[in-house]
């Protein structure tokens, strides 16, 4: 076993590299009551495990409601319509209109199995602005999510959904899920010409640190539920396309040093704040095919979409051996919470920002939850590190050093609460980055698990 640092000693190391350029180190124990003391306390050397609570769920029984799904309905708003529909094009049977239908019914299916659901929208609304009075749009504001100094509507409609993508990606990083499934309706169609064709396609990105064996095999799961249960519904023929590692903006990995658009100077084709989490779009079906575009603007075939993805959603779960669940045990850091919309300009969502009381005092609260299939192997450690920045959240991990604390070899579903102690608070906005690494000491953030981020704001 570890031997703890006392905090008092822990506070004076952390002093002394306030002025380096690099991120200093918390170190935690599992107790804050050490404060003040030079002898670390025997009986707190393990922190206490809670069960994990069990379920009947078909969906990770041993603790449904530490998986939080998040459920991206494709378009929604007054300007954004999604694809043409060559059949209908009216507000029941557009695509933003069958996209939010199924993401409400797969967010039943999930919520009924005790898991946690953050959805980008709710309703016909977009997250990013939707402010265009000559087409009598009189929504929200435009915000420039992406930091390009570019907001609004302008003819690509290029800024306006990479604002608004943006925005979608932030809501599920800040909100730490699992896994966020994008629901898109495909039209086959090359200029006037439409191909009556009925297809179900998911994408992903394979150059994410979780690429195949992450976004990949949830692609491939969501792909089958999807077709299987589309296959039941439809009495015509359809002809699936499969799944396909293509980084549409959603999915894609982070923009890097290098990379290029095909516009010359354009250096925003990327997200520069990517899923820091396994994503997949899934276009679920065609409305260019006339029957499949009536199934889909029916209950039934709504139905039957969400019960595809649901599907394809449980049997990854099934299958992921390790994971975790972070919640900082403060206001705005809990489970599943959907981030409160910050006013204004720039981006809706931001990593919770530390109270008072809990930066002043130096100890966080954390509890770790497995949320995986198999248990913890000892050596598990929690790493962290903070990093300097104005943006919502960090994109990259800063510096990273083992937190001294031990971390019990949770099984499935159980959880422990640790305090991790804090550098004192910084003069500008800062950002600590808490994860797990495994006994080789792969962080978990490479397998897919988001790191937390807490915020010190000045
Ligand atoms: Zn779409």
């Amino acid at each position: 076993m570890r031997a703890l640092l006392p905090l008092s000693l822990v506070g004076l190391l952390l002093a002394a590299c306030g002025t380096s350029p690099s991120p200093s180190v918390p170190a935690a124990s599992s107790s804050a009551s050490h404060a003040g003391s030079l002898t670390p306390d025997p009986s707190d050397d393990t922190a206490q495990v809670v069960p994990a609570p069990g379920s009947d769920s078909e969906v990770y029984s041993p603790n449904p409601g530490a998986i939080v799904v998040a459920i991206d309905p494709g378009h929604g708003g007054c300007l954004d319509w999604g694809v043409p529909n060559p059949w209908d094009n009216t507000i029941d049977k557009a695509e933003k209109a069958d996209t939010l239908a199924i993401g409400m019914a797969l967010r039943e299916l999930l919520e009924a199995q005790g898991i946690t659901v953050v959805m980008t929208r709710t309703d016909d609304s977009a997250l990013a602005g939707d402010r265009y009075p000559s087409l009598d749009c009189d929504g929200p504001p435009w915000r420039d999510v992406d930091g390009n100094g570019e907001a609004g509507f302008e003819e690509t409609g290029r800024t306006r959904t990479r604002d608004e993508l943006q925005a979608r990606l932030d809501l599920a990083n800040v909100a730490r899920a699992d896994l966020l499934v994008s629901i898109h309706i495909n039209a086959m169609a090359q200029g006037d010409v439409v191909h009556e064709i009925a297809a179900t396609q998911t994408f992903y990105d394979d150059e994410t640190p979780w690429g195949e064996a992450g976004s990949g095999e949830l692609g491939r799961r969501v792909q089958a539920g999807v077709v299987d249960a589309l296959d039941r519904e439809a009495d015509y023929r359809r002809q699936d396309r499969d799944t396909q590692a293509v980084a549409y903006y959603i999915v894609s990995r982070q923009w890097r040093d290098g990379d290029r658009c095909e516009t010359r100077g354009d250096e925003w084709c990327k997200p520069h704040r990517a899923a820091q989490l396994p994503a997949v779009l899934a276009e679920v079906g065609s409305m260019s095919l006339e029957a499949e575009s009536e199934l889909l603007a029916s209950d039934e075939g709504r139905r039957a979409v969400a019960a595809g993805l649901y599907e394809g959603i449980r049997a990854w779960l099934a299958e992921r051996p390790l994971a975790v669940r972070y919640d900082a045990l403060v206001d705005g850091g809990g489970a599943g919470i959907r981030p409160p919309t910050q006013p204004g300009q720039g981006a809706p969502f931001w990593a919770a920002a530390l109270p008072a009381d809990v930066a002043a005092e130096g100890a966080l609260p954390v509890r770790l939850t497995n949320t995986g299939t198999r248990a913890w192997p000892s050596g598990v450690q929690l790493l962290a590190g903070r990093g300097a920045s104005g943006a919502p959240y960090l994109t990259d991990a800063p510096e990273l050093q083992p937190v001294e604390v031990e971390v019990p070899a949770l099984q499935p579903g159980e959880s422990v609460t640790l305090t991790v102690p804090l550098a004192p608070p910084p003069a500008e906005r800062t950002l600590a980055w808490i994860t797990l690494a495994d006994d080789r000491g792969e962080p978990f953030t490479d397998l897919g698990s988001p790191a937390l981020q807490v915020a010190w704001e000045p």
